[in-house]
């Protein structure tokens, strides 16, 4: 049940692109309880792809091998492979007859260099042999290797669809292998591994893994066993604990993000939003909008970057402005009380801040963020000190802010601010 995955590509190794395949199928193949012992990236270089297919060859039961399957000249995985493994390579026809289809349906000519394409290393099976994307598997000394395009969104296709299932019912006795994501927002790492000391004792085996991901901290707890309801069930009661130790700073599990988590619960409860923006640009509005179905309860929102903005869109009144700054309490209530006004809806929510690097005073800071909420029974406001640079302000902002709109919703505090 070991194995590995090689991507192939200049762009891989000199840093231009960031390997999105070799992740991606790690966390297929370990989800699926399969172990992935060593990932190797390396150039379109013959030499070093023979090396490291040779020393793969020796240490795992299967490989997946991504990249240079196209037609350009840097392409060379079926060279290098039917050399590599001294197989000869063969005009594949169903490949051929593949490619003549998909050229004649884009009124393209088959040149050389795509009928390059079609010559595999013998011996090898195509995968997907009826549909446009493929690629193909050779079993050499008993070890799977299986050999992707470069693509993500076709490999992706492949892997899922062939390549994983192939693997699963060619070995036996895989153990079941469960994992549960959950995500954190407004407590940092080092206060979750704190809290999270009172496990001790408790996990049953259930490995405990931590990712900051700004600004959001997620924990995985994974386990694996050979019957697949016992290790349910340990999960189960790990999560138990962790959400009961974490409380509402656990927003969501899974796949689920915070746009969707606020979402889900704005249609539970039939409630409508709109956003006042200033200092996050539009990304709270972004975000909201990702989700799928979020006319259902997203109405609108504006951006009100200057203080005339603030003025004519929201009636925020210019003595406040001068009186108390556009980044101040007073303002963004008057923000959100406009807003709420100006689009009708149940609830409204407004940010103003310092993204910096500018514009911070001793007073007010760069990352001074006031945000309000306003809904039937009022307005409530507050301010917080966010660390980092401009993006990073921005988004924390606009996290924070839907972390209100859940909070509100759940019936749960904000976050203590300044
Ligand atoms: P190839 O199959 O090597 O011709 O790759 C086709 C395209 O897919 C390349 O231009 C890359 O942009 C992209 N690609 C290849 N390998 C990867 C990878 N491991 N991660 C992300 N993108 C990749
Ligand atoms: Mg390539």
């Amino acid at each position: 049940m070991y194995g590995e995955i090689i991507t192939i590509g200049n762009e891989l190794i000199s840093g231009r692109t960031l390997d999105l395949n070799a992740g991606y199928a790690a966390g297929r193949l370990t989800a699926a309880g399969l172990r992935v012992t060593r990932i190797t990236s390396v150039g379109d270089d013959h030499e070093m792809v023979a090396q490291t297919l040779a020393k793969a060859l020796e240490s795992s039961r299967f490989v997946i091998v991504t990249g240079g399957l196209g037609p350009t000249d840097d392409d060379m995985t079926n060279e290098i492979i039917a050399a590599a493994l001294n197989r000869s390579l063969r005009l594949d026809h169903t490949m051929l007859e593949k490619i003549r289809t998909y050229l004649e349906m884009q009124g393209r000519k088959m040149t050389a260099s795509i009928k390059k394409m079609a010559w595999l290393p013998q011996g090898s099976r195509i995968l997907n042999p009826d549909g446009a994307v493929c690629g193909c598997c050779i079993i050499e000394q008993g070890v799977r290797l299986y050999f992707l395009p470069g693509v993500p969104e076709e490999m992706r296709y492949l892997l899922d669809k062939f390549v994983l299932p192939e693997i699963l019912k060619s070995f036996e006795d895989i153990p079941f292998s469960g994992q549960r994501i959950l995500k954190i927002y407004g407590i940092s790492e080092a206060d979750i591994s704190e809290i999270l000391k009172k496990l001790r004792g408790k996990m049953e085996g259930v490995v405990l893994g931590f990712y900051p991901r700004f600004p959001e901290n997620h924990i995985t707890l994974s386990l694996s066993g050979k019957d697949r309801a016992a290790v349910t069930g340990r999960l189960d009661q790990a999560e138990k604990e962790i959400r009961s130790l974490l409380g509402s700073f656990v927003f969501a599990a899974g796949d689920l993000n915070m746009e969707e988590v606020v979402g889900r619960k704005l249609i539970e409860r039939g409630e409508t939003i709109s956003v006042a923006e200033s200092c996050s640009g539009g990304l709270i509005g972004h975000r909201l909008t990702n989700v799928p179905g979020s006319s259902l309860y997203f109405h609108g929102g504006v951006i009100v970057y200057s203080n005339q903005s603030k003025i004519e869109l929201l009636r925020v009144n210019p003595t406040t402005l001068e009186t108390f700054g556009a980044v101040s309490d007073q303002t963004v209530r008057e923000m959100v009380r406009g807003l709420r006004k100006r689009f009708h809806t149940n609830l409204g929510i407004a940010v103003t801040g310092i993204a910096g690097p500018d514009g911070g005073t001793r007073e007010k800071p760069v990352g001074t963020v006031y945000i309000g909420l306003a809904a039937e029974s009022g307005i409530v406001s507050a301010g917080y000190r966010f660390i980092g640079d401009r993006k990073q302000i921005k988004m924390e902002t606009a996290m924070m802010a839907m972390d209100w709109i859940r909070r509100y919703l759940d019936g749960n505090s904000f976050l203590p601010g300044i």
